[in-house]
């Protein structure tokens, strides 16, 4: 008899990205649910990547993250966010965001730990909780705003609090952190030993001339933060899975007992690759206006049908509200806009560990103007 498994994860089942893309390929969709790009990514880059490993850089590289890479990407934020960041102590290189954020939940929590986070969520984040043994406080967010509600936060902070995690741009709402916010932030953790974590994987993927507010630009939160990127997202490369924690010496030496001993080292030859390429800054910093564009575009086009879009500031993504169309449930609803319009969306209740469904789904608008084109065509025929 084999051993059973007490699971340690009993109310996961599969992602709702990997869920939605399956029922899409079944059914012939145009994939507007799960974030990923449908462009080619830069073929200088593709070809530094060949050119690295045909100079023989296909070995491990130091554990931390190839010290070339560690030095631009310091280059790169100290000039960008006025931040003083040391390559040697505060940076390590990991293999995507969402393990930077693992890394980072299992640095610092233990066992009945608490930590606070805003719905809706990015998907990752209760179970990386969990999985520590530590409890997720979710807020809802102030539909259709998604405002952070302060006080609310106020309220939820105990003696248990061990973390905040914050995310902006964020997923799934395009909602941008305001200077406010960040006064708010200081506020409740000034004198207290609350960490914070800073998913800022959409930094340059920022719009309508909003800047991107790091968390590395506010010492007096920095002292407690691990700030985590993604490569992936900047240089439309999702399937390298390759990105960055920054957080302080005190705070990135733990972070790293724990990463050592479970990735050790990250891919080679796209590191190579990145170092050189990263000083190229016009690349990441035409992002935003490339990627408003498609918004506009995919929000002109969307103008035909009764989805009535939400505000997005920033990220892959904007949520369009259909209670025009339909009184659904939203995951009925994406999952007939998938099988019977042949369209692909993410519904946002898939965000949430407390049912909300507001009637609204995500939409993906990384994608070349003539998907976005498809896709809206199918809408259009499909509620006419
Ligand atoms: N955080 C958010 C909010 C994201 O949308 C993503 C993209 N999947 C990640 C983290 C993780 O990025 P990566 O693919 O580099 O792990
Ligand atoms: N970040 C991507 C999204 O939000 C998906 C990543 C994944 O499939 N886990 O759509």
């Amino acid at each position: 008899m084999s051993p059973e498994i007490h699971s340690k994860l009993p109310a996961v089942g599969t992602t709702i990205f990997t869920t939605m893309s399956a029922l899409s390929v079944k059914h012939n969709a145009i994939n507007l649910g799960q974030g990923f790009p449908d462009f080619p990514m830069n073929e200088t880059l593709q070809s530094l990547v060949d050119k690295a490993m045909k100079d023989g850089h296909n070995q491990y590289v130091h554990m931390c993250g190839l010290p070339s890479l560690r030095e631009q990407l310091a280059n790169k934020v100290n000039e960008d966010y006025s931040a003083n960041i040391n390559l040697d102590s505060e940076i390590t290189i990991t293999p995507g965001g969402t393990y930077a954020i693992y890394t980072a939940f299992t640095t610092i929590l233990r066992p009945g730990d608490e930590v606070i986070l805003f719905e809706p969520a990015y998907d990752s984040y209760i179970p990386n909780i969990e999985i520590n043994g530590a409890v997720a406080v979710p807020i809802a967010l102030e539909y259709p705003d998604y405002r952070i509600n302060w006080q609310l936060v106020k309220e939820k902070i105990n003696a248990k609090t061990k973390a905040i995690i914050i995310n902006s741009p964020h997923n799934p709402t395009g909602k941008v952190l305001e200077e406010s916010d960040i006064d708010a932030l200081k506020a409740l953790v000034k004198n207290t030993g609350i960490f914070i974590i800073s998913d800022e994987v959409y930094e340059h993927l920022i719009f309508d001339n909003k800047p991107h507010l790091s968390l590395l630009k506010y010492p007096d939160l920095f002292e407690r933060t691990f700030v985590c990127f993604s490569f992936g997202k900047v240089y439309h490369c999702t399937g390298w899975k390759l990105g960055y924690c920054i957080a302080p010496e005190s705070l990135m030496k733990e972070f790293r007992k724990v990463h050592q001993f479970n990735c050790f080292t990250c891919n080679s030859p796209a590191q190579y690759a990145l170092a050189e390429f990263i000083q190229q800054k016009n690349e990441y910093r035409q992002l935003g206006s490339f990627l408003q564009k498609k918004r506009d575009y995919f929000q002109q086009l969307m103008q035909q049908t009764p989805f009535k879009a939400l505000v997005s500031h920033g990220s892959y993504f904007q949520l369009y509200d259909y209670s025009a169309i339909s009184d659904q449930r939203e995951n009925d609803f994406a999952i007939r806009l998938t099988q019977e319009a042949g369209v692909t969306t993410i519904p946002v209740s898939a965000f949430y560990k407390t049912p909300v469904d507001n009637r609204v789904l995500r939409f993906c608008f990384a994608k070349k103007e003539s998907t976005l084109e498809q896709a809206v065509e199918r809408l259009v025929k499909y509620l006419s």
